[in-house]
């Protein structure tokens, strides 16, 4: 690493040279001395200008092509600076931000869903990294059930096939307009919770996890029209239904199931099966359901369970992000929005 460092630092010092003596010649025939301000002179001089703008706009434009290869905006970048050690299924790899964030941007939210949802995501993925402590060994790693998705470039070119460069080239810029950039809550990187989508109104943390500021119930744009993916119903038998929850059927199951309740943001806190009381998150894990926002009804075959919205709920909404983003809005507002409370700053180079 140190070596490439002051490979770096010595390109930039041939440059600078480079840069001086040009400076120097111009100085010398835009102020010549007495003895030199002759006709000979003058021509020469003229000739020595043009061959200097000719050398100045040829530097010029291999110093653009320099930055635009990626070498320059890797000098500037915070993520590039800032280590990450990946734990993935062969152990710990050492890695940047820079290296790393792109993959897990990738993994996380379709490229097609604009540039400003890209950048909260990426804000978001960011965060959640810089203060993940699930590990003892690794910063973060690459089961999505756990820290956060994360696809090769390998997995990338099948899911993506011939988009793979557009793609790859917006999440990338997404991670670049926002370099360093995380959100805090009283100084410490927040909890970025994230998830597919809600339908009306985000969850707030204390149904599912703890109570924590920043991740509270805020309304949401999807609804059944813009976002009818969101909207699925899964049909489970009398007989699914008791073996999934470890209960003895009995009786009609037409009166297995009692009323739901409903926390502030009208998802499932509670529901009782044959009796028994069940949180939503537990019926919504045991019975596979992509949230806790669902109704039950009986059809007198099976139970009808129709499902709002996609994931546990909390913190950013993915599908929001990308419909706030269609709207106009920009990724700081919109993180804002999902994350109430936090400030949006930059790691210090
Ligand atoms: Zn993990």
């Amino acid at each position: 690493m140190r070596h490439v460092l002051r490979f770096r630092r010595s390109r930039e010092q041939n440059r600078l040279k480079s840069y001086i003596i040009a400076a120097w010649r111009l100085a010398a025939i835009i102020y010549p001395t007495a003895d030199s301000v002759k006709a000979g002179e003058r021509t020469r001089n003229v000739k020595a200008l043009q061959k200097l703008f000719f050398w100045c706009a040829l530097l010029a434009a291999l110093t653009g092509l320099f930055y635009l290869r990626g070498d320059g905006a890797d000098q500037a970048s915070v993520d590039a600076r800032t280590p990450v050690a990946l734990l993935t299924g062969d152990g710990p790899v050492q890695t940047t931000m820079a290296e790393y964030l792109p993959f897990a941007v990738a993994a996380e939210m379709p490229a097609s869903f604009g540039p400003e949802a890209l950048k909260a995501q990426a804000v978001a993925a960011r965060t959640f990294v810089l203060a993940c402590r699930r590990h003892e060994n690794a910063d973060v790693c690459t089961e999505s059930g756990c820290c956060l998705a994360y696809l090769d470039e390998q997995a990338l070119h099948e899911r993506w096939g011939g988009d793979f460069g557009k793609n790859m080239r917006a999440v990338r810029d997404a991670v670049a307009a926002t370099d360093g950039e995380y959100l805090t809550y009283e100084g410490e990187a927040i909890q970025a919770a994230f998830h597919a989508g809600s339908i009306g109104a985000t969850e707030d943390s204390a149904a599912i996890w703890s109570k924590l500021p920043y991740l509270v119930s805020v309304p949401s744009p999807e609804t059944a029209e813009n976002a009818p993916e969101l909207i699925t119903t899964s049909a489970v038998s009398p007989a699914r239904l008791a073996a999934a929850l470890g209960l003895e059927p009995a009786g009609d199951p037409a009166g297995w199931l009692g009323p739901a309740v409903l926390d502030e943001a009208g998802r499932v806190r509670t529901m009782t099966v044959l009796g028994k009381r069940f949180t939503g998150s537990t019926l919504r894990s045991l019975l596979g359901l992509r949230s806790t926002a669902f109704t039950a009804a009986w059809d007198g075959t099976g139970f009808l369970f129709t499902v709002s919205g996609y994931g546990h709920g909390v913190g950013m909404s993915q599908t929001g992000a990308m419909l706030y983003a269609a709207q106009g809005m920009l990724y700081r507002d919109i993180l804002a929005h999902y994350y109430p409370g936090t400030e949006l700053v930059r790691r210090a180079p």
